[in-house]
């Protein structure tokens, strides 16, 4: 029996130590100075970005970078998933993030000052970081200035045969379709959609650079894409032919002004880190990453105390549309069934 208390006090030292051990993992995995962010966006871009931001707060950032299915990953981990936040590109994407009920409203007063209130979610649920124009290009030698200066002119007769889009399913396309359902009503968008249906070159197919390729080869005479696409292939030695192929027009100036879209970030429903997690979004919108943002992507800082990056801002200034994103998003069901409707896709 010598040994008894002995043993007692070896099994009270092991409880005592395990419990110690279990407080300080789960301390560690509550309460530790880290975030961790699902993103479709390239570590390129905002990597930098983190790093600083680790820099400044001590907080560190853990990135999970993938090229789809991270909403569906989301999903799937429901309230044990260890995201506190997911960026992505295009207002659709973080629309059927919240439309999935996978985000939760963050309510801050700095975002709101740094952020236009047409590219943030009125209820929090996601905010732009960056902005793209849907800009149309059109072919140096085949179209005349003015020819085209609205959306609404590619529905022009004298465009028969002349137009190159991507998909009319494809998220970008679906925003501006959606944009158009907002400002005209259903009817009137079909009719345009359908006389710019008319006036394609080929079927829709490829990416938005693949549009101003097909204008440099004389395939057709007139592309819609995205700004920053522009940026890409003037600093690229293969693409810059491409590039110089055509004008931007930036549409719509003697009216509602340019569509634009985002880039941007929602805090997920079971954020772990959600202080953290906020500071991280306040920081993205602040001046320092914001100029750091807009320097790497050819995009518009979204906080408009920023400038944009030279080249970028060598294309012109110009007028956006100022309609809530929030609401033309209201119509992208409607959008995407019209594209059907009229046989975009061909
Ligand atoms: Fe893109």
């Amino acid at each position: 029996m010598g040994f008894t208390p002995k043993l007692n006090t070896v099994i009270r030292c092991i409880a005592a130590a395990s419990l110690l051990a279990g407080s300080l993992f789960s301390s560690a995995a509550v309460a530790a100075d880290e975030v961790n962010v699902y993103s479709y966006r390239q570590p390129f871009l905002i990597k930098p970005m983190f790093d600083r931001f680790t820099k400044e707060t001590g907080i560190k950032v853990n990135t999970v970078f993938a090229k789809k299915g991270l909403v569906e990953r989301l999903a799937n981990e429901g309230r044990n998933s260890p995201a506190d936040l997911i960026f992505t590109v295009d207002v659709g994407n973080l629309s059927n993030a919240v439309d999935a009920g996978l985000t939760q409203s963050v309510q801050s007063d700095a975002l709101n000052a740094s952020i236009p209130s047409e590219f943030r979610d009125a209820d929090g649920h996601w905010f732009g970081l960056t902005n793209r124009a849907r800009i149309i290009v059109t072919s140096t030698e085949r179209v005349e200035e003015g020819l085209i200066t609205t959306y609404e002119d590619l529905a022009k007769p004298e465009l028969a045969g002349r137009i190159c889009t991507r998909s009319g399913k494809h998220v970008y396309m679906n925003a501006l379709i959606a944009s158009m359902v907002a400002h005209h009503g259903e009817a009137d968008a079909k009719a345009w959609l359908t006389g710019v249906k008319d006036n394609l070159a080929r079927t829709p197919q490829g990416n938005d650079r693949a549009q101003v390729k097909a204008i440099s080869e004389g395939e057709c005479d007139v592309a819609i894409i995205n700004s920053y696409y522009m940026g890409a292939m003037q600093s690229d030695e293969e693409q810059s032919e491409w590039a110089a192929s055509v004008n931007i027009v930036f549409p719509n100036q003697d009216d509602r002004g340019t569509h634009m879209n985002i880039a941007g970030i929602s805090m997920t429903a079971a954020a772990p880190n959600k202080d953290n997690a906020k500071k991280l979004m306040e920081f993205l919108a602040s001046d320092l990453a914001q100029s750091m943002y807009a320097e790497q992507n050819h995009e518009y800082p979204v906080n408009k105390d920023v400038p944009a990056s030279g080249l970028v801002r060598s294309w012109g200034e110009f007028q956006h549309d100022t309609l809530p994103l929030s609401e033309v998003v209201k119509h992208r069901v409607t959008a995407s069934k019209m594209v059907d409707e009229v046989g975009y896709d061909g």
